[in-house]
């Protein structure tokens, strides 16, 4: 297996020439820029594509499995990325096209897509390719999937609910679960892996105040849009308690060696601290997405002209929930604080997915692999605070990691902005992660 970082370079370059960009409507989402880039991506992972199987599901979702020798007796590995990437923005901003794929002197890639999450796409793919080409050939069954509407987070149509229904009607689950979230940081007390075992839930509410309208130059006091400004203040002022979940114990708890100060202090035994953490949380708003399920107003309309009072003033909200909050307690939370006239309904969303266990040969095995590529590396299971595709994987495998073992080396950025970018003299410590990743699967205990 040659590590490349020249060729990984190519290659993703390639792959981000591809404007694959989901729209939140998704009768916009140009199917045909999806089938180039497999096209693409079969002419440049011909390996791949001769020893798996390939199959589209839903619109444009790829799908390959490597049918094993069975020997390991262990239930398959599911690797994952997302092929969409967020709208480019304004083209202005970018230092070079979005979808140039331009790599500068120092191996910085530019373009959408690039970090979030043709990245990962890529390191799975690299290291099969790779792995086929050495003869490898797994004791257990391999499978990749790729969804087109990450991004939009999936709402009605996910791709990726589409293939974990397709999973579960086949009867198969997984030993272990791999996807976008996580890799290794460098920091001043060494290397930091967080392997995310859990993720927060996602809602958006659409909140509406009906009023009788009119002409704006007979207002009354308050009209639809002043009563729903009050009422989101209201929301802001009175959110959702804090708490402290035993997922983000556990995650400062493994934190407070590196931590520096007092939080580190406080990290190492949360449980006894809690009332300081708390108290830091509500002056500071320091971990207050950890500690608690926030909704915040994002989109807002109102009348359609500058003199006419709004009939009806609509904001939209988005809510991330913390391990243990369903939409239902969230709902009864909206009831509580806020007055009858405000009318909300739910968009989107999902209640969080469950956590995966720190104790499974999956977990073990990613952890061990982390540390021998990294000597001195502190493991952190961690929550994400926003979402990834892995969750819809949540019903078919006690061990859903988000976690793809690149080096961090700080030099990207950009994600979800204008310049995004990504270091490409460290793709291969991704390659690398997933080839031994493969290669140890068999054995892990
Ligand atoms: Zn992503």
């Amino acid at each position: 297996m040659k590590y490349d970082n020249a060729l990984f370079a190519q290659h993703l370059a390639g792959m981000v020439k591809f404007p694959t960009v989901s729209s939140a409507d998704p009768d916009k989402t140009r199917v045909d820029d999806f089938f180039a880039l497999h096209a693409y991506l079969e002419e440049t992972y011909p390996l791949v594509h001769k020893t798996m199987e390939k199959e589209i599901m839903g619109k444009c979702a790829l799908v390959f499995h490597w049918k094993g020798t069975g020997k390991s007796g262990k239930l398959p590995v599911l690797v994952c990325a997302h092929q969409d990437v967020v709208p480019e923005g304004d083209w202005q901003g970018w230092t070079y096209p979005p979808f140039s794929g331009h790599i500068d002197e120092e191996g910085i890639l530019w373009g959408r897509g690039s970090g979030d999450c043709k990245s990962t796409m890529l390191a799975e793919l690299e290291a099969l390719e790779g792995l086929i080409g050495d003869g490898f050939v797994p004791d257990y069954d391999i499978y990749v999937a790729f969804g087109y509407n990450e991004e939009i987070m999936g709402g009605p149509g996910a791709a990726c609910q589409i293939i974990a229904d397709t999973f579960k009607e086949r009867g198969i689950r997984f030993g272990l679960v791999l996807d976008e979230g996580g890799g290794v940081m460098q920091t001043e007390n060494g290397p930091v892996a967080t392997i995310n075992i859990g993720e927060k839930g996602y809602a958006d509410y659409e909140f509406w105040v009906e009023d009788k309208g009119g002409h704006a130059a007979n207002p009354p006091l308050h009209n639809a849009l002043g009563k729903l400004g009050h009422a989101m203040w209201t929301l802001e002022a009175n959110p959702m308690p804090l708490r402290l979940t035993e997922v983000v114990t556990n995650m400062f708890k493994a934190q407070a060696p590196i931590t520096a100060g007092e939080m580190g202090q406080l990290k190492a035994d949360p449980e006894a601290n809690w009332d300081a953490l708390r108290r830091i949380c509500l002056e500071t708003r320091e971990n207050n997405g950890f500690f608690r399920t926030t909704t915040t107003p994002t989109m807002a309309s109102g009348s359609a002209q500058a003199n006419i009072l709004p009939e009806k003033a609509a904001i939209i909200t988005n809510s991330r929930l913390l391990p243990g909050d369903t939409l239902e307690d969230l709902e009864a939370h909206f009831r509580a604080v806020l007055p009858e006239e405000v009318k909300f309904r739910l968009v989107k969303g999902h209640n969080p997915p469950a956590i995966s266990s720190t104790e499974s040969a999956g977990f073990r095995l990613v952890e061990q692999v982390t540390k021998a590529m990294h000597p001195g590396v502190t493991i952190v299971p961690g929550l994400v605070t926003g979402g990834t595709d892995s969750r819809y994987y949540c019903g078919l495998s006690d061990s859903v990691y988000r976690f793809v073992g690149g080096r961090n080396s700080g030099k990207g950025g950009g994600v979800h902005a204008v310049n995004e970018h990504v270091d490409t003299t460290t793709l291969d410590s991704s390659v690398e992660f997933f080839v031994r990743i493969f290669e140890g699967y068999a054995d892990a205990e």
